[in-house]
């Protein structure tokens, strides 16, 4: 019988402590991961603390899951030995319009890796393999690790806007999505600005890609931008003075959300009707996404920059990462 040690949290905002399951039996398209690295992704804390109502306990966090395949079930495509990713998504329908022009990342009948199922803080986990990834070898285990939510959810809205070589694009937040905003920019060939209300960034956005580095507390430094921008990526989970970021659009600009801000977005209307912007928000990325993320990482180096932990010291990492002092993705080892 197989049993899986992991950490969970047995009520919300508990601290995780050490808790054995027995999985599921291994279905015809699932996998067993013996994992070696999970991230730790701000949408983690949020399920421990039970932020969006949806969270139950024992709660095994962790949805940016790197390890090798231990067994397959009997119809799987991959093979023991493999060193595979998991993301946010751990399955959908395969049926419905959605699935089939895939998009199964906004499939209604969706499941998430560690809502309702046990994730990643653990030594292993069995899913099914069409939301299991195998890694190019070129990419390190630790640093991919991020790639598998945070890489994909400010990858795929770029693809999907088709932001160019030679477009200028913003990124509000330089945290664990906008940093690697800016390395996948930087590699797409496009001119990155950093928005950030930390100064010591400010001074990194340039060592992460970016050409510009702008003061997202300075209105005056932003109103500058005016007419700047072909596409203005938001990462911040915070409320922002949206009228004056839209400003720093030009004509047909995009405003893309990755990050949900408390409460109600005001944006006069007017303000998207003359100069014909658009404001839109993108949600994690399809499997096909992830791999088409994964290659590109790959191909151009990139990848994110971690701290790890052992995961048995998963508790002293969090409290990291609540308190926003990782620089940029905080990664637990097995
Ligand atoms: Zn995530
Ligand atoms: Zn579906």
């Amino acid at each position: 019988m197989t049993i899986v040690s992991a950490f969970a949290a047995l009520a919300a905002k508990d601290p995780l402590v050490p808790y054995s399951y027995e999985p599921q039996a291994l279905g015809l398209h699932d996998v067993e991961i013996q994992i070696s690295h999970c991230g730790i992704c701000h949408s983690d804390l949020h399920l421990i603390d039970n932020d969006w109502s949806s969270s139950t306990y024992p709660l095994v966090p962790g949805h940016e899951i790197v390890g090798t395949i231990a067994a397959v079930g009997s119809a799987s495509r991959l093979e023991r030995g493999q060193r595979v990713g998991v993301g946010w998504q751990r399955s959908a329908c395969h049926e419905c319009e959605l699935c089939r022009a895939g998009h199964e990342n906004l499939c209604p009948r969706q499941e998430a890796t560690c809502v309702g199922h046990m994730g990643g803080f653990a030594d292993r986990i069995r899913i099914d393999d069409r939301f299991v990834f195998p890694l190019p070898p070129e990419l390190d285990s630790a640093s991919a690790a991020p790639l598998l939510c945070g890489g994909v959810t400010v990858f795929a809205p770029l693809r999907r806007w088709g932001v160019r070589s030679g477009a200028q694009v913003g990124v509000i937040g330089i945290g664990g999505l906008g940093h690697l905003a800016l390395r996948f920019l930087k590699a797409m060939g496009c001119h990155a600005t950093a928005f950030t209300s930390s100064p010591d960034k400010r001074a990194e956005a340039a060592r992460l890609g970016a050409e510009d580095a702008v003061s997202s507390t300075a209105p005056r430094e932003i109103r500058a931008q005016a007419n700047r921008f072909d596409f203005l990526l938001c990462t911040a989970p915070a409320r922002l003075d949206w009228i004056t970021y839209l400003q720093t659009l030009k004509p047909n600009g995009v405003l893309c959300l990755v990050g949900a801000p408390p409460g109600l977005l005001q944006i006069p209307a007017a303000q998207l009707l003359t100069a014909q912007r658009v404001v839109c928000g993108s949600d994690i990325g399809s499997p096909a996404a992830i791999r088409e993320m994964l290659t590109f990482a790959a191909q151009h180096g990139v990848a994110a920059e971690t701290e790890t932990a052992p995961m048995a010291d998963v508790n002293g990492a969090v409290l990291r990462v609540r308190e926003n002092r990782v620089r940029y993705r905080m990664v637990l080892t097995n």
